[in-house]
């Protein structure tokens, strides 16, 4: 009953709406989190971010770590079709795109994730080397501070980003990177690209279909896609043992990842990601799991750093593909008629 009230309350704001399974449309599904749940989750993070930073950690530094663009769910369910994780209710498209063009972080805060997301992303710039070839032309949607975009300058691939922060952009444009205020639904380039990346951004787009189907518009025949997203089944597995004997170890392998609390709007199932890009008209050609970049830095007590490498060394030993907190899937656009048709069928009405 309290669950219900507190629903209500915030339902009558208008910046939420109630939606069916945004990937395969059904209406049955089960509730992996209601209110009070998610706010117990919020709890539990602020203690372990409390008990890992040093206590003059200032305010802006808590970006990405406590405090997101998105901010913590109602409630979250699960398809009882297709194992797809999401907000239901959830922001409706004007409140969930005011958040992120007014995400504002100083030039410091921006700093610090562009030095500390460097070296993550020159390890998927290996893997993108790796699966689509040693040069090309690329696209990055959603490029915020740009770590990828300059991971990639010294490789044979000529790269563009975009992204809706106008103070994403501005950082990036500083720092000697190609990027423009918008979406990929803004591009539209000279001849089609090679390689579009949507990396830790698809989970928060309010339409990740109509996305796909601007990627298809935009790459070549068999160009290739590459989406990194948080894993629903994972997530769901983990905040189960949340109550249990591993409470503490739970707590951890979710924290660490980004996934406590889950700040994102969805997350994805190896059913509903499938189901997904074979509608949009992509074949998947890879999937590599991994955690969630580094995120330790000046403000972390040694201790809170060694037990992070600790987890994160542990999780990608053990924890491969799906298995793993986030997943990194390629697919290739194809070539045939029948991607174009069930691309037009996944954006009819
Ligand atoms: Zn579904």
């Amino acid at each position: 009953m309290r669950t219900n009230v507190a629903l209500a309350t915030i339902m009558s704001d208008a910046s939420y709406e109630f939606t069916p399974c945004p990937v395969c449309g059904a209406v049955a599904a089960t509730e992996v989190a209601g209110v009070d749940d998610i706010r117990a989750e919020v709890e539990r993070l602020w203690a372990f971010q409390g008990r890992r930073l040093d206590g003059e950690t200032p305010i802006c530094r808590l970006i990405d770590r406590v405090v997101f663009s998105q901010g913590p769910p109602l409630r979250l369910v699960a398809c009882d079709t297709c194992a797809h994780v999401y907000r239901n209710p959830w922001e409706r498209r004007e409140a969930l795109e005011r958040a992120y063009r007014n995400a504002q972080a100083s030039s410091i805060s921006f700093e610090h994730l562009y030095r500390a997301q460097r070296p993550a992303f020159a390890a998927q710039a290996r893997r993108l080397l790796a699966t689509a070839g040693a040069s090309g032309r690329g696209l990055e949607v959603g490029s915020y501070v740009g770590a990828f975009l300059a991971a990639m300058q010294r490789t044979g691939w000529s790269f563009e980003g975009v992204d809706i922060s106008r103070d994403a952009v501005a950082f990036a444009a500083d720092h000697g990177l190609n990027v423009a205020l918008g979406g990929i639904e803004d591009v539209h380039p000279g001849r089609p690209y090679d390689a579009v990346v949507v990396y830790n951004t698809f989970e928060q787009l309010y339409d990740p279909v109509a996305v796909l189907c601007s990627a298809r518009r935009v790459l070549r025949a068999g160009g290739l896609l590459a989406l990194r997203v948080p894993n629903g089944t994972f997530y769901r597995r983990w905040r189960a043992r949340l109550r249990g004997p591993f409470a503490a170890f739970a707590v951890r392998i979710l924290a660490h990842n980004n996934l406590l609390s889950f700040p994102y709007r969805q997350a994805f199932s190896q059913r509903s990601l499938s189901l997904l890009l074979d509608r949009a008209g992509f074949a998947p050609v890879r999937v590599v799991g991994d955690t969630l970049v580094p995120v330790a830095d000046h403000w972390t007590t040694w201790l809170g750093a060694v037990e992070e490498r600790g987890v994160k060394w542990l999780e990608r030993l053990v924890q491969r593909g799906w298995r793993a907190p986030w997943v990194e899937v390629y697919a290739r656009r194809r070539p045939d008629a029948a991607g174009d048709r069930r691309a037009a069928l996944a954006t009819a009405p």
